[in-house]
């Protein structure tokens, strides 16, 4: 028995099967903008689901981005609120059972949010971020100190009776989709890993996980644009402050003359921190209604504090995100030089 698996409350496990078993349509769902770890932890409860023999339906506010598709291939049971809002607003009111993951605020889901809030069936949390809303959620299970949500979901998976430890016995494709969310939200084991990452990893492998068919998909499938635009905007857009802030805006002009798709720039905001100088890195980044902003900080640094402070978000210690609105994507750098100048003065 791993580590992680001890000090997980039995009471809360046996409560969690309680209620998968009574629920005939559970729905899970996930953040806006769903990342690896997102998908991973949705599709790994898809298939745990599905074998126990229920008729689970993913709700997703908008689509996953290409490079994820290898997850969701043999899935029809997906509604994407953004393609078609009656669907996912429909399987959400109709769900019986509601399992959130990888989020710790109803806002984090955008369009579900007021669905999520208003649904009368239970509902089920399992996220690794700082300050979950857990009062909101029938079951709570919250561990900021693990590496993902996929991490956290495949220990609590594991200490069912249905798997009873044995990672063996994890529906194959769960069991990918599990070491492909750790995988991303790690950044390939260079972040947040603990000894039971490690142990989750081991176990999967063992179990006969393809690892290379995994970093084949979420590390060499890109187009030739998306090189082309790293370098130009690590040569022409990156700025470093003198507080030690490395930052980029990425406006929605060039995104269009570099053809970028979603998830062409996931990865881009750690590249900063290679720098000796760098305590935190910022990328942002023109959306249709927002400009979207992610944060990576060293150790010593909390992008947590930065992104709750200056930039109406949050997330975890190291990696945070949030969003500005109702300012001209041109004055994005100005505030981004000014905001971060008083905070890391706050901060030292
Ligand atoms: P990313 O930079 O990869 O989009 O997000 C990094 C982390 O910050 C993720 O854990 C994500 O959940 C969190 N995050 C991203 N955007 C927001 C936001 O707008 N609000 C909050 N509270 N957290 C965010
Ligand atoms: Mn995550």
């Amino acid at each position: 028995m791993n580590q992680l698996m001890e000090h997980i409350d039995p009471q809360k496990i046996s409560a969690l099967e309680t209620a998968l078993k009574a629920s005939c349509r559970p729905v899970i769902v996930t953040h806006m903008k769903p990342d690896g770890d997102a998908m991973g932890s949705c599709v790994a409860m898809y298939h745990f689901l599905y074998v126990m023999g229920k008729n689970p339906r993913i709700v997703l506010n908008d689509r996953h981005p290409a490079y994820l598709e290898f997850l969701t291939q043999d899935i029809a049971d997906i509604s994407i609120f953004k393609e078609n809002p009656k669907d996912a607003s429909k399987a959400i009111e109709d769900s019986d059972l509601i399992i959130c993951l990888d989020f710790n605020a109803f806002h984090r889901t955008d369009n579900l949010s007021e669905l999520l809030e208003s649904a009368k069936a239970d509902k089920i949390l399992i996220d690794h971020h700082l300050s979950p809303e857990k009062e909101l959620f029938s079951i709570a299970f919250s561990e900021t100190e693990i590496s993902s949500a996929s991490e956290l979901l495949y220990h609590i998976l594991l200490s069912t009776s249905f798997i009873n430890g044995n990672a063996e016995s994890l529906p194959r494709r769960a069991a990918e989709a599990l070491m492909t969310g750790m995988t991303t939200d790690t950044n390939n084991f260079a972040n947040s890993v603990y000894p039971s990452t490690l142990a989750m990893a081991s176990e999967l492998l063992a179990a006969g996980v393809d690892r290379d068919r995994i970093l084949q998909h979420i590390y060499n499938h890109f187009g030739e644009n998306r090189l082309r635009l790293k370098g130009h905007m690590f040569k022409d857009l990156m700025r470093v402050t003198p507080d030690g802030v490395a930052y980029m805006v990425l406006d929605r002009a060039t995104q269009e003359e570099y053809q970028v798709a979603e998830g062409d720039t996931e990865g881009f905001v750690n590249e900063p921190l290679s720098i000796a100088g760098v305590k935190m890195s910022i990328l942002a980044k023109e959306d249709t209604d927002r400009i979207r902003i992610s944060i990576r900080s060293k150790k010593g640094t909390s992008a947590n504090r930065c992104a709750k402070a200056h930039f109406n978000g949050g997330g975890h210690e190291n990696a945070s995100g949030g969003a500005l609105r109702g300012i001209d994507i041109r004055a994005v750098a100005l505030y981004i030089e000014e905001h971060t100048h008083t905070f890391m003065t706050e901060e030292q």
